[in-house]
């Protein structure tokens, strides 16, 4: 974890008009804060359109009606249809406020317009003066452009403005110098101002970058975490070989079954299932094949199992079954079924494996019983009946007539 954040840390590293120094960051902060220039752009081009024909108003007073009026107002309606049209445009497509070239020709225009009502009314240098301030702070705070851009139409607006003073304006030495040191001025608070905001905005995307590598790689550790548990569970409750519950997970089920049984007073059979011959099928075919035999009756007991019955490996070729909700009868259909269906098991490539068989052996929880212990040690006598008798068959114990009852006789082998 911690690599990944430090390689984070060493991208956002910061140029010197506080941009990121990794183009791909730049960019990214960029695209994350488009919608925000764009708001942003939209603001500084209203306010500019409708300064630019408010002061309209104050050529018609200083000037009156004539041909320097006419110009002028020419301009000011042209600069101010163009910030209109691309506040209009930035709506549609709020990628144009990032985009230099219409930022800048707005720039160009604007300043350019500024400069134009110099010679037009030379005399007003006060007015001057302040709009030039006016328009470099807006250029600095309001614009959402580049640094390097913004310093570059600095640079121009001062030098238009001076020169247009030179040329125009009778203006006194001290007077021009007061004016050099106010731009001076305005133009080191708005770039110091300009790049602690820049500095400050990456600095917090840079934190937020690193806050969510790290949420990444924690969410990532707790699925680790969770699939490893997962895992776990498995292991600790499923048999390797079969896929079936192990026997303690078996008896943790069974003894939940049991819980249900006597407080809703239902019926819940207990079954025990013994594959026959079973060392000797060992012996001729190797264990590897024994155990492929283990799995696939496994598997058929499970297929002929009801949703809610049970089924673990007691072990070694020994499986322990509950039905819950079944009486005698029920189980000892449901035992045959499986009987029967275990006759027809074949492993698809061994063709002389010879018939399969397992006894199974039936009983059910008495009402007096609060254990599974007692139906486990019928069932298992079921079962060794079963064995005596010639194995293949079901055997049911009935503790209420103290017999154990072979459900069908088919003949052992
Ligand atoms: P019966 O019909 O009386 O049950 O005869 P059996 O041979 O099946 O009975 P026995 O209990 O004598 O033999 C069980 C054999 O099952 C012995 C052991 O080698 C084998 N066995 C136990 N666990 C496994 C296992 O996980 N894999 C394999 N391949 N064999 C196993
Ligand atoms: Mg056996
Ligand atoms: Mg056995």
């Amino acid at each position: 974890m911690a690599s990944g954040v430090s390689d984070a840390k060493a991208n956002t590293r910061l140029n010197w008009y506080s941009e990121f120094s990794e183009p791909t960051l730049e960019a990214l902060f960029q695209r994350t804060m488009q919608t925000h220039h764009a708001c942003q752009l939209r603001y500084a081009l209203w306010s500019a359109a409708g300064l630019f024909l408010a002061f309209s108003l104050a050529d018609y007073a200083l000037l009156g009606m004539g041909e320097a009026y006419g110009w002028l107002l020419v301009m000011r309606v042209a600069v101010a249809l163009s910030c209109v049209a691309l506040a209009m445009a930035t709506l549609k497509r709020p990628a144009l406020a990032q985009r230099p070239l219409p930022v800048n020709v707005i720039c160009l225009l604007c300043l350019t317009g500024l400069m134009t009502t110099i010679p037009l009314r030379p005399d007003q240098i006060g007015i001057h003066l302040a709009s030039m301030i006016f328009a470099s702070m807006v250029l600095y705070l309001f614009v959402p452009n580049r640094f390097p851009w913004i310093l570059a139409w600095n640079a121009y607006l001062a030098s238009g403005v001076v020169t247009a003073m030179l040329i125009w304006s009778s203006l006194a030495p001290e007077l021009m110098f007061t004016g050099l040191l106010l731009m001076g001025f305005v133009n080191m608070l708005g770039s110091l101002t300009l790049t602690r905001l820049d500095r400050l905005q990456r600095n917090q995307f840079a934190s937020l970058l690193e806050e969510r590598e790290i949420n990444r790689q924690l969410h990532r550790e707790i699925e680790e975490r969770r699939l490893l548990e997962e895992r776990l569970r498995h292991m600790a409750t499923t048999d390797e070989l079969t896929g079936i519950a192990n026997r303690r997970h078996f008896f943790e089920l069974a003894n939940r079954e049991l819980s249900r049984a006597l407080r809703e007073r239902t019926p819940l059979a207990m079954c025990m299932v013994d594959i026959d011959h079973f060392k000797r099928l060992n012996d001729r075919y190797g264990h590897a094949t024994g155990d492929r035999v283990l799995a696939a009756v496994a598997d058929c007991c499970q297929s002929v199992l009801r949703d809610t019955d049970i089924i673990g490996r007691y072990g070694g070729e020994e499986f322990v079954l509950a039905f819950p909700n079944a009486n005698l009868h029920t189980a000892a259909s449901i035992g045959e079924r499986l009987r029967e269906k275990v006759t027809q098991l074949t492993l698809p490539d061994i063709d002389d494996l010879g018939p399969l068989s397992v006894t199974v052996g039936i009983s059910r929880v008495e009402a007096h019983e609060v254990e599974l212990d007692g139906a486990l040690l019928r069932a298992d006598q079921a079962l060794y009946a079963g064995k005596t008798r010639g194995r293949n068959r079901v055997v049911v114990a009935d503790p209420q007539v103290s017999l154990l009852t072979d459900v069908k006789v088919s003949a052992g082998h």
